[in-house]
């Protein structure tokens, strides 16, 4: 059978006395991916796969057709990190500048990655999608040390008033690829003690880190004991599989390019090219040619004489 840690899945669970509910996430074999197509260097590796497990975490705390997006906009030479995940397990990212490494000479004179760095200052943008509601719900916060894990953390602190933390764990196998990732998430429930994630936190301090200890237990719930420590911890049926999985197709494209509106497209269409433009997600190229541009631009405005009328 195969270790837990070689399926990319999301688990879920909460405890006995209901004070808190919590989710860890498998998201090994699509960080891998995702880096493998963009061909990430180490800092932006870790970088990715730290926002894509964040992403997943929060979207396991989502609802049925929810989706999450995590912008990480800092001025780092990175440019960008964007992290995006479905309540159905669906995930992808992308970053700016895949090929950037930001290597830190530490005091041990060990040189570490540093991702923060790569990051750099900036801010956070939370984009969900509810089905249903025309536009997504967007919230944008501060980052606080560009690490991911405390930003995320921040920012649910920020919107729903509710303590929770946040630890993501990536391991680089010696070639620089992805060994294993994956993340912890603890939300409080309303009304309960703020003091307790202090605690977990400092019970988390004396753990070994997260990413030494996915390959190492036997049980993604012992990931989870590494901060709820002897908590009676109750697991949920809902459980699924994780997987990279980039929506974009022909149509998508199309719609976005007639909701660059009537002007827009015209000038387009006056250059006589083609447009070609390639998904920053997952590499598929995709062509729109003249004729069809032409078909969008009267589509557009015979609805809007539709609606003037
Ligand atoms: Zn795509």
């Amino acid at each position: 059978m195969n270790h837990f840690s070689e399926i990319d899945r999301v688990y879920r669970y909460y405890s006995t006395d209901l004070a808190l509910r919590a989710a860890v996430v498998i998201t090994t074999k699509a960080s891998r991916q995702i880096c493998r197509q963009l061909e990430t260097t180490p800092s932006a590796t870790v970088g990715l796969s730290r926002a894509l497990t964040g992403a997943a975490l929060l979207a396991a705390h989502m609802s049925e057709n929810q989706q999450i997006g995590l912008h990480f906009n800092g001025d780092g030479p990175i440019a960008g990190v964007f992290a995006e995940a479905t309540y159905e397990g669906e995930l992808r990212a992308w970053c700016g500048n895949p090929q950037v490494d930001v290597i830190r000479q530490q005091q041990d004179s060990e040189a570490r990655l540093d991702v923060a760095e790569a990051i750099g200052k900036g801010i956070l943008t939370v984009v969900r999608s509810v089905p249903f509601e025309k536009q997504p719900r967007v919230s944008t916060v501060q980052m606080v040390t560009s690490q991911v894990g405390q930003d995320i953390a921040y920012y649910l602190e920020q919107s729903t008033q509710i303590p929770s933390l946040v630890s993501l764990g990536v391991m680089l196998a010696d070639d620089g690829t992805v060994q294993c990732s994956g993340g912890v998430l603890i939300e409080l429930m309303p009304g309960v003690n703020d003091g307790l994630i202090p605690r977990l936190e400092a019970q988390a301090a004396k753990a070994p880190t997260l990413s030494s200890q996915i390959e190492k237990v036997s049980d993604p719930i012992e990931l989870l004991q590494l901060y709820t420590g002897k908590m009676t911890l109750v697991s949920s049926d809902l459980t699924h599989d994780l997987q990279f999985r980039c929506r974009c197709s022909q149509s998508r494209l199309e719609r976005s390019l007639a909701l660059l509106g009537g002007p827009e497209l015209d000038e387009l269409i006056k250059t006589r090219k083609d447009v070609e433009a390639r998904c920053q997600f997952c590499g598929a190229s995709y062509t729109i040619k003249i004729e069809r541009m032409e078909q969008l631009l009267a589509e557009i405005r015979s609805e809007d004489s539709t609606s003037k009328s």
